[in-house]
């Protein structure tokens, strides 16, 4: 029989790693503002138009990249972040896939700019169809503005099949929250159809949480502070009183990095036991901080799912110490009569 089996070409490739990293604009708002921070950004600029569906950029103030990298960096697996396995268990950055920009190169057209402190002059690139259309070397500012522009062009079925602009926006919003929690000491603005969105200067923890969910948000705050061997947990848990119908803010993030997990959730709602009517869910926002060994981050491109080494050390920590902090603060249980 006659050899079948070919290796498919790269812009095929990537355009099917781009249906998992991609699922909707939200997505590339997610993987444009990690690279932001991860490139050491101290003020990040988010600017949408049409929830996404037209244009997506986002304008930092980081390390730049020389005119090779800038080329390089829309190859699939090209990454600076790590350089063995062994790198994986030792993450300090957002990103380590090196997945992000050339999946989404394959599904939209992308605009590069881009300059290194040192540099005189910087790179502007035009990439189409995962092709380098253009390239000119530009006089801008340090650090890197990616544009990205029709997203889904070339895949209908995914564009057709993009929700409205109101559901749209609201995915980017979340994603954009989840990253301006992790990061209050680096200045967020956000733009939508020309006008400004949220601007959050640089801050605390506490400020942070306040200037996005409001001033009313401060006094709900119950501090938590934590360590032991296993795991650090700082944060904020909302007192009982303040809890919602629907699970609204309900954040974890584990070594700077959002994360949903329906296990420690139910930690940290078991310790609200006899406080919280029943069907109200609790507010939180809490960091836990792991030694990156005892965690493996790679088990979904969006990197939102995480496996822990000790999952129930760190279920019974983290009942324990919201429990404490919420009886330090002195909040009596809540009579349920309408039971
Ligand atoms: P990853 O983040 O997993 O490394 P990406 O595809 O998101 O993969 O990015 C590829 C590379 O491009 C990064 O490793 C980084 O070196 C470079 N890069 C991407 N965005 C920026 C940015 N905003 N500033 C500086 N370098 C960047
Ligand atoms: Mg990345």
């Amino acid at each position: 029989m006659a050899d079948i089996i070919q290796l498919l070409p790269d812009h095929v490739a990537n355009q099917i790693a781009a249906g998992e990293v991609v699922q909707r604009p939200a997505s590339v708002v997610k993987e444009l503002l990690e690279n932001a921070i991860d490139a050491k950004a101290a003020a990040i600029k988010l600017i949408v138009k049409d929830a996404g569906k037209t244009l997506i950029q986002v304008i930092d103030d980081g390390i730049g990249m020389s005119v090779t990298d800038a080329r390089l960096s829309f190859e699939r697996h090209a990454t600076s972040k790590i350089r063995t396995a062994d790198d994986l268990f030792n993450l300090h950055t957002k990103g380590f896939r090196g997945e992000a920009l050339a999946s989404i190169a394959a599904i939209s057209h992308v605009e590069l700019k881009t300059k290194p402190e040192q540099d005189d002059v910087g790179t502007h690139l035009i990439i189409e169809g995962s092709k380098v259309v253009s390239q000119e070397v530009i006089v801008t500012l340090k650090g890197t503005s990616i544009s990205v522009k029709n997203l889904f062009y070339n895949i209908p079925a995914r564009r057709n099949f993009l929700k409205s602009n109101s559901v749209e926006m609201r995915h980017i919003i979340d994603e954009f929250h989840r990253v301006a929690l992790t990061h209050p000491d680096i200045k967020f603005v956000m733009f939508q159809n020309g006008s400004e969105h949220f601007n959050l200067p640089k801050s605390n923890y506490r400020q942070r949480i306040v200037n996005i969910f409001g001033s009313k948000t401060n006094e709900k705050l119950v501090p938590i502070k934590e360590t032991t061997a296993v795991v650090g947990i700082s944060g904020f848990v909302c007192k009982p009183m303040f809890a919602k119908k629907t699970r609204g803010e309900q954040f974890f993030f584990v070594n700077n990095r959002f994360i949903k997990s329906a296990y420690l959730n139910h930690a940290v709602s078991s310790a609200f036991e006899g406080l919280l009517k029943e069907g109200m869910h609790p507010s939180y926002f809490l960091n836990l901080e792991v030694a990156p060994k005892s965690i493996d981050i790679n088990i979904h491109p969006t990197k939102t799912e995480i496996k822990f080494d000790d999952e129930h050390a760190l279920y019974a920590i983290l009942r324990s110490s919201v429990k404490h902090s919420l009886g330090q603060f002195n909040i009596a249980p809540v009579l349920n009569f309408d039971r």
